[in-house]
């Protein structure tokens, strides 16, 4: 009796059908005789499957092999390409140096087998746009080193050193977001705020710069409404901005924009700001 090694359903099943017939060979294997052993090539979950089997309609062992196959096909190993091996993805869970050990696993099984800069090539080609912006400068590197700049880039998100893309994705639709919430004012935020300070409707407000400052910070801005705070300039301004739409919102004042022409069609070219905009009270 030749000692089979056993299939779970999980594994190729056409390795598994190849390695059972070539035993049976060795053993004299008629097709009834691969019929009445199979069984014993199985365990776990195919011999499940086997045993639940109406055995009174496979007549041959083609039968047999058919709905075997029919079953467990899913498990049919498919060699990757080239081109399946830009889409396997790091998964969130898995740490940057597990994701190379996966990837490079299915890159070897890659026929015929690609030369270092191919895998290089591919490998970028697989990274998400936040891995890939910061490697793409590599593509002449060797592959271990593109695995070393990997990791940093790695430890950079994680300190927070650099933002990953999605996260710059999510906080500029953010921004894009509340901007469209904000009315047009029709001119800039700089003049509308030296006007309205003119009126003392508003004042430039207290705001300190965070301790420690983001590493990031451009010394060369400063905002006026913030009291000269470096960082931002007042146009872009998020206090000023809500200030203003706070403004209009309570009905303090009353912005006439190009998009909506005040009601008296005043002939003004809409460069006069001064008719813009209109104390209410
Ligand atoms: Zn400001």
């Amino acid at each position: 009796m030749p000692k089979f090694d056993l299939y779970d359903g999980h594994r190729d099943l056409m390795a598994h059908l190849k390695g059972f017939c070539s035993k049976m060979r060795g053993a004299g294997g008629k097709e009834e005789l691969l019929m009445a052993y199979f069984r014993l090539s199985l365990r776990g979950t195919a011999l499940e499957w086997y045993t639940r089997q109406d055995h009174s309609i496979w007549y041959t062992w083609d039968d047999l092999v058919q709905a075997f196959a029919c079953h467990f096909q899913y498990n049919h190993e498919i060699v990757p390409d080239r081109l399946s091996l830009t889409k396997i993805e790091k998964k969130p869970s898995e740490s940057f140096r597990e994701y190379v050990f996966r990837w490079r696993e299915q890159a070897a099984r890659v026929d015929p087998p690609m030369k270092e800069s191919e895998m290089v090539d591919y490998f970028l080609q697989a990274l998400e746009p936040t891995y890939f912006g910061h490697l793409v400068s590599a593509i002449c590197k060797s592959f271990n080193e593109v695995v070393k700049m990997g990791g940093m880039v790695e430890e950079w998100l994680k300190s927070n050193k650099i933002m990953s893309y999605s996260a710059i994705k999510t906080t500029t639709q953010a921004i894009q977001n509340v901007e469209e919430n904000f009315h047009p004012v029709g001119e800039s935020y700089t003049n509308l705020f030296h006007r309205l300070r003119q009126l003392d409707m508003l004042r430039p407000i207290e705001s300190k710069l965070p301790n420690p400052p983001p590493k990031n910070l451009d010394y060369s801005m400063s905002c006026e409404y913030c009291s000269g705070t470096l960082g931002h300039d007042t146009e872009k301004c998020w206090h000023l901005k809500n200030a203003i739409q706070e403004l209009i919102d309570t009905n303090w004042i009353e912005v006439q924009t190009p998009e909506a022409p005040n009601i008296n069609q005043n002939p003004l070219p809409i460069h006069q700001e001064i008719n813009m905009i209109e104390t209410v009270h």
